[in-house]
Parts: structure tokens; sequence; C-alpha cells
């Protein structure tokens, strides 16, 4: 299973602020790691000034220059470019045909012992996807959590799923020289609309056990938390009994003067217990609540210990990049042996094979755990090939 995300890194953050600037109409003159930005007069952005010079990767290297500014993860103009991007969510398109693309084999195929000799793409028709790219932070109110970036893969007018494409996106266009253009889109902003909201339900339920894992893992901080305060108040609680009967203690010592003593020292001594005495209320009225709360489980501070460790989950499409690909049919020649077949399926540039084959056994569908095992009678799963071997001998 393809799973197309992406720590934010360096030619992420890239290939997001060129695709963004080329949308605001702007020029990148690339000279090495500086971009100069020519935009256009039209363009009104508070990111953009006049001899704007990108600096990717190093912060050093800006060395406060004016104009200059740092592009990497953390820079400010970067976070600029995500914030203003996802408002606009900035589109771009670029085409994955088949010429120069080695021809995708799935891995029930790859795994397997039956050789693929050769491999023929036919191309029956152009087919639009659109590849969205979301930002993703989860995050609690007391700490960062995690930040990552993933792509979701739809075609265009069928809204089937794509997930190889994800990967190909993701794969071409961290390559140098990426051919994302600035070309408009072809897709009405109302069908966009549509395609995004697919694709939302689609990135939560895939970040679901990304999230599951981050509040499992939120909520035990959460009860150690507890558990700590907890044990802090009891140690309070005892604390206070300590003091409470050395005082009372004291107290008992003072009313034993008081009666056997002279009148002089006899004030003093009335004067001492009533100070111990009033101490002692005060010891007494702490641990009446301390143990009051306890008794309900600390439940305030429980609640703003678990609100404090909630979890904040944000997803922003960053950019909508059209991708125009090929569908069609695939041949493949298989050898087993002395054996050959030839087996035909839809198939899609940068998607791989899009038809789903059967074991002609079991009728189980080939996949990552399901492998192709024999091609002498059909094509047969690993299970009924070794099935079907250890009967014929
Ligand atoms: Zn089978």
């Amino acid at each position: 299973m393809t799973d197309a995300a992406i720590p934010v890194t360096q030619s992420a953050v890239e290939r997001i602020t060129e695709q963004y600037l080329q949308s605001l109409g702007c020029t990148i003159e690339k000279q090495d790691n500086q971009w100069v930005i020519a935009s256009p007069d039209s363009t009104h952005s508070e990111l953009l000034t006049d001899g704007l010079t990108l600096v990717c990767g190093d912060e050093d290297d800006v060395g406060g220059r004016d104009n200059f500014e740092p592009l990497h993860p953390e820079s400010a103009f970067f976070q600029r470019i995500l914030s203003q991007a996802s408002e606009r969510c900035p589109t771009g398109k670029i085409a994955i045909s088949s010429a120069g693309n080695d021809i995708r084999i799935p891995e029930w195929l790859r795994q397997s012992d039956v050789e693929v000799s050769d491999a023929d793409f036919a191309p029956y028709y152009d087919r639009t996807a659109v590849v969205i790219l979301y930002q993703v932070t989860i995050e609690t109110v007391s700490e960062y959590q995690s930040e990552f970036l993933r792509a979701i893969a739809l075609d265009a007018r069928s809204e089937e799923f794509l997930p190889p494409l994800e990967q190909t996106f993701l794969e071409l266009t961290s390559l140098d020289g990426a051919t994302v253009t600035s070309d408009q889109t072809e897709i009405d902003p109302t069908d966009a609309r549509e395609l995004l909201d697919t694709a939302n339900e689609r990135l939560i339920e895939r970040i679901d056990e990304t999230i599951d894992d981050i509040h499992h893992e939120a909520s035990r901080a959460a009860d150690a938390e507890v558990e700590e305060y907890r044990q802090m108040q009891q140690q309070r609680i005892q604390e206070l009994q300590e003091k409470r009967s050395s005082l009372s203690s004291k107290v008992d010592e003072l009313s034993e003067r008081i009666d056997s003593s002279e009148e002089a020292e006899r004030v003093e001594a009335l004067k001492k217990r009533k100070e111990l005495k009033s101490e002692l209320q005060d010891v007494d009225a702490e641990l009446k609540d301390i143990r009051r709360l306890r008794d309900q489980g600390f439940r305030e501070r429980q609640s703003e210990i678990r609100e404090r460790h909630a979890l904040d989950v944000r997803t922003k499409p960053v950019t909508l990049t059209e991708v125009e690909y090929e569908r069609g049919e695939v041949e493949f020649e298989l050898t087993m042996g002395e054996h050959r077949r030839t087996v035909t399926v839809g198939y899609g540039s940068g998607v791989g094979v899009t038809e789903a084959i059967d074991c002609a056994s079991c009728n189980e569908k080939f996949s990552d755990h399901t492998h192709l095992g024999s091609i002498t009678r059909g094509l047969k799963c690993e299970d009924c090939a070794s099935l079907e071997e250890s009967r014929h001998g």
C-alpha cells in the first residue's frame, strides 16, 4: 500500500513555493540556491517585495541583506506561503505520458517466481486526475506533535482513488526541474470543490491511525500527569497530618502547663495555646479541602490536564495539481520454465494496473498479499499453485 506521506522536506518546500509563486504570475530565475523573483505589477501580495531573492536552505547565506529571505521548512517566508496557499490552493498541471516511463509492474507479479519477459502499454485515451497535497498538523495545546504533507490522488471524472499516482507525483515533482507548470487547470471551481471534499474525507480516513496513535500517547501523558498530581496531594495530606499531630500534642502540653503554673507564665502559655489552636484550625481546613477534592477524584484538575492534552488536528490543502495521464491496456508476457502466457489488463501511466485479476482456482484477487504462483493452467495464486503441484506430483 502506498503511504504517500512526506515530512516537510526542503524539496517539498521548494516545490510548493515554486508552484505558488508561479500561480501568482511570478517568474523565478534560479541561480544556484538563489531564486530571484520577478512579480507582475498586478500581483498584490504582502509576500512579495521588489527584487525579492529567496535563498534555499541555509539561513546563514542570507546575512541580513535587504530583500533576501531564507527558504526552508521553518522559515518565516515558507510559513507565510503555506497560510496563503491554503487559502488560495494554487493549481498547477503536469502530464505523465507513457513515453519514457517504465511500466509499473504490480506487486503481486513482481513478488512472483513467474517472470515478466515483456511488457507493452497501449494508451487509448487521456484522462485527468488531481493530486491534492495537504499539510497535516496534529498537536496538543501543551506540545507540538507532528507535521507532515500528504498527497491524495483521484480521477477527476470518476473520483476513483489512485494511490500509486500519489507516489509517482511525489517522485516526479521532487526531481530537479520538475515539470509542474502554472497552466490554468481545466477543472472548473465547482468540480474542484467537490474533488477537494472527496479527497478530504479520504485524507481523514488515511490519517486516522496516526491520529489514534498520537491520541493514545497524549492520553497516556495525561494519565501520568493526573497520577503525579494525585501522589503530590497524597503527600501533602500526609505532611498536614503530621503537622496536625505535632500541633495538637503541643496544645496538650500547654494545657497541662496552664493548669500547674504561676500567673505570669500562665498568661504567656494561654497566648501561645491560642496561636497554636488557630494554626491547627488552618491545617484542619486545608486537610478537609484536599480530602474532599481527592474523594471527587480531583475532577477540576483532571479535566484541566486532559484539556491540555487534547488533540488538535488540522488539514489544509496546499496545492492542487491537475495530472494528465493516459489510460489503456498493458500486455504482460509471462514466462515460467517452458510455459508462456500473455495477460492483458487495464493500465494507466503513472497509475499502474487499474484492474483486478482473480486466481483461476480460488477466485481470490491478486494483491500485495496474494502473489501469482503459476501460469501452467491459467493464472493461479501461490497457495493454489502449491496445492496443484502436490496433487500432480
Ligand atoms: Zn488461488
